[in-house]
């Protein structure tokens, strides 16, 4: 006989785990009892040594997806004589509190079996769910995660659910979010002017019909309102983006099937296994010729963002349509996502042809995440459904930490008790709506864990919504306030999601972002160790005619990049055509006295400016377009040469881009293709970040900044150090772009003093 102590961290609560736990127990004839603390969960078995030696390969190895076991500490006990049964007992009341919050989940294959079954109870209802799938943080309202603290508060369990819910050998067993068509939340469909047409599944079938007739249905999904529309439909998805006002931005795609899938978009094993997991994020795919989908859903872009149906409701739906729809967040562009029934009616009524909506309420917005995967692992562009809001261990023990993050792609990070959660996505903070969703996601995050931060983090950027809001709220707390230069915020986020310590070499190759100096920095190479950092590389600065209006339009960057590396004079005859009549000389006189002509070190910048000057686009329809045509031209070139920097050293390297813009400008001349051009830019990046490698001296680099995003930058500058015998690290967890700059300065200010 043996009796163990078993002590499980990771994804162990909301997830099916202790049902799991009794199972694996009955099934063994083990006794003992199983319940949540706040840490995870905790056990005791006894029996014969090969039942409890056979319950732990079950733990280890036969969990249901999502539950995941990261830590799992056995300790042997006396036996407890007379034990006759196995319980699970009512959670341990617990005073550090460090609870985990299950992300919403996919719909599992058992839920869309019975879905998919006449004769089931469940057929056809689209908000079937079990304890291994269904809403989570879209709906919980507090902790602990209980359905009486859930949106789903208002929908008393019929008899049959109320069965399922207490018995531990059921599926559902403990599924706060379970319901039913008796007892659950039901479809409508309702017209622009609110008059309803259809009710149940009469409504889902209408929903169906208004996509096949090509019109714009806005649909309360799980995570909030989307707009979707027939894919297959050229004229469909241009009233989509006119009324969107979304003119080139890659739309996302949500597929019936992976068959469906595979016609549109080349699939590799790992893709499919990623579509199908409970955390199913869109996919950026390489786009196979040919196929259904309307070239202007992703406009001149050889890749697509694909996904397959995570609810019930989006199965039913796409197998109404029986083919692809575009599936986009419910905003116009930049605004946040709507969610409340009240405010989407108002928002997306001159977006929409009509609404198919429910009655269960959307606690908080979660968007789709978005991730690409490469040869050697994921890159995050969006984290958001499915993995927020997971959190990551944080080996710094200090005070509750609230982070504020960046201006786009804006995220909130909150520190305590040995961890830090990330926020889901909450978008751009330009608009009204942007600044109030980061604002009541705080309160939201505040209230949810229960916490009371000691000090605060912000960017060094005055005029960030998101540092307003963090000067506020430390005045009003009487509270510390951390501010964080930005690409030192990016290498402590890339560190920390690796554990690294001592001296690390940050290359934070970026959009813009505020520097030290009050220039705009992102094309740096810091040394970042703890709390502090020190620039050891950058780009030589140029100016940016317009400041903001720049990072709009790549030409401005040209124009300045040209200026201060090869003269006023240095206008290539084709570049001209770029601009009317009087804009360039504008540009040039601005340039000459020096009005709104920001001096900035950015890569991204650079991206814009080689992007325009090699022919390549030289205006921009949406953030980081330009560089995506970068990359894209040199993904179809094959490798040929590079182009030469100039270095001045001194304590720090600085790169000096005029002599690679010179050769750029001769290859142009002599009537290169583009591809090469960009190519050879490709290449002499990585040649930079040797240099700056080897300036540091470091072993451990951190790739991180908006650039990384590039999958044809990050392969070659990781080969190519790889090569030199340095350790490459990259975001895996969390997004390289600006998305993780909440966590960074999170960390940044639980190292600082
Ligand atoms: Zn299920
Ligand atoms: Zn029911």
């Amino acid at each position: 006989m043996a009796r163990l102590h078993i002590t499980a961290e990771g994804i162990v609560q909301g997830v099916g785990f202790r049902p799991s736990v009794y199972r694996f127990a009955v099934a063994r004839g083990l006794t003992g009892w199983v319940r949540n603390r706040p840490e995870g969960v905790e056990l005791e078995i006894q029996g014969p040594e090969a039942g409890t030696a056979d319950f732990l390969r079950a733990l280890r190895t036969e969990l249901p997806p999502p539950a995941r076991v990261d830590h799992l500490e056995v300790l042997v006990l006396p036996e407890v004589p007379g034990e006759r049964a196995f319980e699970i007992l009512a959670s341990g009341a617990g005073q550090d509190v460090r609870p985990v919050v299950p992300p919403d989940l996919a719909t599992c294959p058992a839920c869309a079996h019975e879905v998919a079954t006449p004769g089931e109870r469940r057929h056809r209802y689209p908000f079937t769910n079990c304890t291994y799938c269904g809403p989570r943080y879209t709906i919980i309202e507090g902790l602990p995660y209980d359905r009486s603290r859930t949106s789903m508060s208002g929908f008393p369990l019929c008899p049959d659910c109320a069965r399922e819910y207490g018995d531990p050998l059921d599926r559902r067993f403990h599924a706060q979010p379970v319901a039913c068509p008796v007892c659950g939340p039901h479809l409508r469909l309702v017209a622009v002017d609110g008059t309803l047409q259809a009710e149940r599944d009469a409504a889902l079938l209408g929903a169906g019909a208004v996509l096949k007739r090509g019109e714009i249905l806005a649909l309360k999904g799980l995570g909030g309102y989307q707009l979707l529309v027939d894919a297959t439909s050229a004229a469909a998805v241009q009233r989509l983006r006119t009324r969107k006002r979304r003119e080139e931005k890659p739309f996302a795609v949500l597929f019936p099937d992976l068959e469906t899938l595979r016609v549109a978009c080349a699939v590799e094993e790992a893709e499919a296994a990623l579509l199908q997991s409970p955390e199913a994020p869109i996919l950026v795919l390489r786009r196979r010729p040919g196929g259904r989908v309307a070239e202007g859903v992703a406009p001149g872009n050889p890749r697509l963002g694909a996904f397959l149906p995570y609810t019930p409701l989006h199965r039913l739906l796409l197998e109404a349509v029986g083919g692809p729809v575009v599936c986009t967040s419910g905003n116009l562009s930049d605004e946040p996502m709507a969610f409340r029934d009240d405010e989407a009616r108002t928002r997306l009524g001159g977006l929409a042809d009509a609404f198919l909506v429910h009655d269960r309420p959307i606690v908080r917005p979660v968007d789709d995440s978005v991730l690409r995967l490469d040869r050697d692992g994921p890159t995050f562009l969006r984290r958001a459904r499915g993995y927020a809001p997971l959190a990551m261990p944080l080996p710094l023990e200090g005070p509750p930490i609230l982070a504020f993050g960046a201006h786009q792609k804006a995220t909130v990070a909150l520190a305590f008790g040995g961890q830090v959660v990330l926020s889901q996505h909450l978008g751009d903070l330009t608009s009204v709506e942007g600044a109030e969703l980061l604002a009541a996601t705080v309160a939201d995050l505040l209230a949810f864990f229960r916490v009371r931060p000691e000090r605060l983090a912000c960017d060094l950027h005055p005029d960030y919504a998101s540092t307003r809001l963090a000067e506020r709220l430390a005045a009003e707390w009487s509270v510390p306030l951390v501010r964080v230069q930005h690409h030192h915020a990016h290498g402590a986020a890339c560190i920390a999601e690796h554990g690294l310590r001592g001296p690390v070499l940050a290359l934070a190759w970026d959009g813009t972002g505020l520097g030290s100096d009050g220039t705009l920095w992102g094309g740096e190479a810091l040394v970042v160790e703890g709390a502090s950092f020190r620039r050891v590389g950058h780009l030589q600065p140029f100016p940016l005619p317009g400041g903001e209006a720049a990072v709009r339009e790549p030409r401005r960057s040209a124009v300045g990049l040209l200026w201060a590396a090869l003269g006023p004079d240095a206008m290539p005859e084709p570049f001209r055509a770029a601009f009317g009549d009087g804009e360039l000389d504008l540009l040039q006189t601005m340039l000459a006295r020096g009005l709104n002509c920001p001096q900035t070190s950015s890569l991204g910048r650079l991206f814009d400016a080689v992007a325009a000057l090699a022919g390549v686009r030289t205006q921009r329809g949406f953030e980081g377009q330009a560089a995506l045509a970068l990359e894209f031209a040199a993904e179809r070139a094959a490798p040929d040469g590079t182009y030469p920097w100039a270095f001045a050293d001194g304590a720090v390297c600085v790169a000096d881009p005029a002599p690679l813009l010179a050769a750029l400008l001769r290859d142009r001349e002599a009537g290169l293709e583009p591809g090469i051009l960009a190519r050879r830019f490709h290449a002499a990046l990585a040649d930079l970040a040797l240099a700056w490698a080897r300036f540091a001296g470091l072993r451990d680099v951190v790739l991180t900044g908006g650039c990384f995003q590039n999958a044809l930058l990050t392969a070659l500058v990781t080969e190519r150090l790889t090569a030199a015998g340095f350790r490459i690290y990259r975001h895996r967890r969390f997004p390289p772009n600006d998305g993780s700059i909440a966590l960074g300065q999170a960390c940044v200010a639980a190292g600082s003093r």
